[in-house]
């Protein structure tokens, strides 16, 4: 980002205990008495809808069961058997829309079960304490490449480790973790946690983690078919739609995932310069995030601005409603049209409002409105940034510009698998992409047996 210090954009807008209030844990943790109660509400539902709705299918009922007989080992069992990064998903996944929209209790009181808190409670002091419950099965000597450090990655990497295949991750970033390090808001997961999650995945041991190296410029992925028995794909979305208007490069636009990772890897907040007028053009996760976060750094306006209308958002009504009720304002039916410069720096917007057509088209109206900004950040979605990655496009079939996979998250060619934002199909979240991992790895082993003749003596690939 370009600091540009005499548009209203500066650090310090308020202190730094107002900042720390602001980013602390944005649903502190429950303690056991609380938890206790919670498990207690659970009915225990035969054929659980909200099991169903875990894009990992982790059996909640049962680790609600084990919370209630206060066998918290055995609960974060349950869960960290099916997902790894169970720590990082109890804070991120937005479980209004997932497990706890379907909770049967929603029926009878208008209020689930909190699943969320409850897989906190059980997973936090194994994570937090280290205490390790998965090791590696016998070494098989058989050698996977996985590109990316996210949690794609980290889940296959974890699972093919316990399977007893020796893993490379070759990751991009300085730091492993993809966007839980990088972009996933700060109240969401305080006190460095994605890293306290890295280092326990890590710790089961037969993963080899090598930052800093890149496919496309570092190596190719016919060096790893080559070199290694099997590859594994999770690079996510690096690249950034453009507002597509004819100036989008100058200065003061700025792309807000970009901006949040700075945020997130800034050690003092308050020193982060923000602007007084914030406008953010988008309508899903990361613009509530980007929108929230500079209300909280200071930010005095800040707009959420978006073409179409409330239900067309990507982002949830829970969440929309989250940004307002966090002082963020939220304009529908606006389309962007013309940046408002002073010098070679954005003053503005010039906006056309918006209505759908007889056929459900979206369609300008002709009437236009300005509104003032410092800073406009762009949050209209992200794109796999091929340009970056040599001939890895040409190699593999794609669909609607991400990796093509089947149902084991394999991809066109007989090696190599792909999982998380990379691929098409499925949301962008984080439980969808340690569910791929986990798939790919499953998938991954099933090949390896087979080609070498390897002794397969699991029973469901959980690698325990
Ligand atoms: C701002 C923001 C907020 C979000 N908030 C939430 C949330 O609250 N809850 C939720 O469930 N989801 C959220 N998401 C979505 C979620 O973070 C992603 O769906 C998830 O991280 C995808 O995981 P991944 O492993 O596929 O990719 P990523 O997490 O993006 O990881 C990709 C990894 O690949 C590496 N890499 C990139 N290119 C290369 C290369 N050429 N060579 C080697 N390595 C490479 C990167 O360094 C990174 O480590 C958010 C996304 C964004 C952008
Ligand atoms: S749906 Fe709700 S009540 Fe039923 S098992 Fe799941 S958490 Fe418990």
């Amino acid at each position: 980002m370009t600091e540009q210090l005499q548009a209203d954009i500066k650090p310090g807008r308020l202190s730094q205990a107002e900042i720390e209030a602001n980013f602390s844990d944005m649903h502190p943790p429950l303690e056991r008495p609380e938890a206790l109660i919670e498990a207690d509400r659970c009915y225990f539902c035969f054929d659980a809808p909200c099991t169903t709705a875990c894009p990992t299918g982790i059996d909640i009922p049962g680790f609600i069961q084990k919370i209630r007989s206060n066998n918290v080992k055995g609960s974060a069992h349950t869960i960290l058997s099916e997902n790894i990064m169970g720590g990082m998903c109890s804070r991120v996944c937005p479980t209004e829309v997932l497990c706890e929209e379907v909770c049967v209790r929603n029926t009878l009181e208008d209020q689930p079960v909190r699943i969320g808190l409850l897989q906190r409670f059980a997973t936090d002091s194994i994570i937090q304490n280290k205490l390790q419950l998965f090791q590696r099965r016998e070494d098989t000597g058989k050698r996977v490449a996985v590109v990316g450090g996210g949690p794609a990655s980290l889940s296959c990497a974890h699972r093919l480790a316990s399977l007893g295949h020796r893993v490379t991750v070759l990751n991009g970033a300085e730091k492993p973790g993809g966007l839980n390090e990088y972009g996933i808001a700060a109240y969401k997961t305080v006190n460095d946690f994605a890293q306290t999650e890295v280092d326990y995945i890590l710790d089961i041991g037969g993963i080899d983690v090598r930052n800093g190296k890149s496919l496309g410029t570092d190596f190719s992925l016919a060096d790893l078919r080559s070199e290694y028995d099997a590859v594994f794909l999770g690079f996510g979305m690096a690249g950034v739609n453009e507002l597509g208007m004819d100036n989008d490069q100058v200065e003061g636009v700025i792309d807000a995932v970009e901006y949040i990772a700075r945020l997130r890897q800034a050690g003092n907040k308050s020193e982060l310069p923000v602007g007084r007028k914030v406008l953010v053009i988008g309508g899903g996760m990361t613009a509530i995030d980007v929108a929230v976060q500079s209300k909280r750094l200071g930010a005095e306006e800040v707009t959420i601005v978006y073409r179409r209308g409330e239900q067309q958002m990507g982002a949830s009504q829970h969440e929309q409603d989250f940004a307002q009720t966090s002082g963020v304002s939220i304009r529908r039916w606006l389309a962007p049209e013309r940046l408002l410069l002073t010098g070679n720096r954005v003053s503005g917007i010039q906006f056309e409002y918006t209505r759908l057509d007889d056929d459900g088209k979206l369609q300008g109206t002709g009437d236009t409105c300005e509104l003032d900004a410092d800073i406009v950040f762009k949050a209209i979605g992200q794109q796999v940034s091929w340009d970056a990655m040599g001939d890895t496009a040409q190699a593999l079939e794609l669909e609607h510009g991400r990796i093509a996979v089947d149902d084991n998250r394999k991809t066109s060619l007989p090696d190599v698998w792909a999982g998380g934002d990379c691929v098409n199909g499925g949301e962008d979240l984080t439980v969808v992409a340690v569910q791929d991992g986990k798939l790919a790895a499953i998938d991954i082993d099933r090949f390896l047996r087979r080609k070498s003749g390897l002794n397969n003596g699991l029973i469901n690939g959980s690698g325990e």
